[in-house]
């Protein structure tokens, strides 16, 4: 499914499978989630995509084709793998040589500079692909490897808080909701007015409260976690936070923050984001998930349906993850290296 140009829908393409090159593996994909960010590129949002662009960066596939190079013995034929968001980062800059490799200025982005899994096959950079946990099937596993991931990064960014709150209940709140109740914290899900049924899952997932976004917590929060491309909400949010409570925003694009006064940032409340994730992330959050174990709730779309997946994201109609299912592949037997 190809993106052309922004604000136009996808649209279906036949091209011959790429070919990997050096250090990258040809994965035949199977599964890929649908990311808010996904939209945010096809909206304009996120300027200079490659284009045409397939987009989609939490991709689960099989190898099936190998180029030569640094680290790709780490995989052979007809392993599963997963590919994040983070494609490539340079490792050379004071970003990557301090483990920021999430803030490298010319790091590359699967489904932004680099063809991503809204596709049947995908080439990746091997350094940049994961092994993921047996236990959880394609579709499963799919939602762990953005929406987990990240959401894992802004749970460590919040600090050791209690009193956790959650703006914007999608997939990656449906993640970060159970790690933060396997950590014994407290959840607080705050939706759109009026969602019950996103309000009525976030207290299945063991949240304590949920409601709406618009109207306080019924009791002070240590920390927030904004996972809703809302600027409104970071006021709101730091009007709900304790003194010392850190905001943290983990989208990669908001709408803008309207002007609030000092004091609800006064009494060292912190605003901070989270940008990207480093393969240590990923690396971490793969080995904590299974152990949870954490469960993703999919909602299976076929890879032509890729607009309609996006445009229910974009209502705040999808319960957990939306994730492309991708079934034409040819996969050749696990023997055939
Ligand atoms: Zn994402
Ligand atoms: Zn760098």
């Amino acid at each position: 499914m190809l993106m052309d140009a922004a604000r136009r829908p996808l649209r279906p393409a036949d091209a011959p499978p790429p070919e990997p090159g050096s250090g990258q593996l040809l994965i035949a994909v199977r599964a890929c989630g649908v990311c808010r960010t996904d939209l945010h590129v096809r909206d304009g949002e996120l300027s200079h995509p490659k284009l045409p662009l397939i987009l989609g960066h939490e991709i689960v596939g099989t190898v099936v084709a190998m180029g030569a190079g640094p680290e790709i013995d780490r995989f052979g034929i007809g392993d599963r793998v997963g590919v994040p968001w983070l494609g490539w980062s340079c490792g050379e800059c004071r970003y990557c040589r301090s483990g920021r490799e999430n803030l490298c200025d010319r790091a590359r982005f699967t489904g932004y500079q680099i063809d991503g899994g809204y596709a049947e096959y995908a080439v990746a950079d091997a350094r940049f692909c994961f092994p993921l946990p047996d236990q959880y099937a394609d579709l499963e596993a799919a939602p762990l490897l953005c929406a987990g991931l990240i959401g894992y990064r802004a749970l460590v960014a919040a600090g050791e808080a209690e009193r956790l709150g959650l703006y914007g209940f999608g997939a990656a709140a449906h993640i970060v909701a159970q790690v933060a109740r396997h950590q014994r914290r407290r959840v607080f899900a705050f939706t759109r007015a009026g969602d019950e049924e996103a309000q009525h899952f976030a207290l299945e997932l063991g949240a304590d409260w949920a409601g709406a976004s618009d109207a306080p917590p019924p009791e002070p929060l240590d920390a927030a976690i904004i996972f809703a491309p809302v600027g409104p909400l970071v006021p709101r949010a730091l009007r709900a936070v304790v003194k010392g409570g850190t905001v943290v925003c983990a989208g990669i694009h908001m709408s803008d923050i309207p002007a609030f006064p000092y004091d609800i940032l006064w009494g060292e409340r912190v605003i901070r984001s989270v940008a990207n994730l480093t393969r240590k992330d990923a690396a971490e959050f793969l080995g904590l998930a299974p152990q949870l174990p954490v469960r993703t709730m999919v909602e299976p779309y076929p890879l032509e349906r890729a607009n309609e997946a996006l445009e229910k994201l974009r209502a705040g109609k999808v319960r957990g993850a939306a994730v492309l299912q991708i079934t034409a592949a040819a996969t050749p037997p696990r023997d055939s290296r």
